[in-house]
């Protein structure tokens, strides 16, 4: 089993961590329009302490959901700001939408990210438009369902 969901999602969160390194500055850029310029700073801790965290797991025995879950204790833990829970219950909001599930279909890929930004939406009580991370979460939500409704029909 090199390659099982729960591996893929660790990969992806490895992935997301090189990929916020990268965007550091323009993340926190982007914070300090209106915010306190600390975003990218931000996500930095949270992802790197979610790989270090999944770094733990033995990913052979683990189910995507409780990749998820580690990965929402670990950045809740690493980080205080706002973005800490949000992140948090989008993560603990994603492992309910797989449950015991142990592969990542194209239907399981796209309830991740709904159930992600359903969990944002209500725990910071957010709209599309109130210039935060659900302009962007929402979008990728829509494009999620519009891929597994392409999936569907291939
Ligand atoms: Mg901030």
């Amino acid at each position: 089993m090199a390659d099982n969901a729960a591996r893929q999602l660790s990969r992806m969160f490895y992935r997301i961590s090189i990929a916020i390194e990268a965007g550091k500055d323009h993340l926190s850029d982007l914070d300090g329009a209106i915010g306190d310029a600390d975003h990218g700073i931000t996500m930095s801790l949270g992802f790197m302490a979610v790989n270090a965290e999944l770094a733990k797991l033995n990913l052979d025995d683990t189910l995507p959901s409780e990749v998820l879950t580690a990965a929402a204790s670990a950045f809740l833990d690493a980080v205080g700001a706002s973005t800490g829970p949000l992140y948090a219950t989008a993560f603990r909001r994603a492992a309910q939408a797989l449950k015991q599930e142990d592969c990542l279909s194209s239907t399981g890929q796209a309830a991740i990210v709904e159930a992600m930004t359903t969990g944002i939406m209500e725990r910071g009580k957010g709209q599309r438009g109130d210039k935060t991370m659900l302009d962007a979460w929402i979008p990728a939500t829509e494009a999620a369902a519009s891929a597994r409704a392409r999936a569907a029909s291939s």
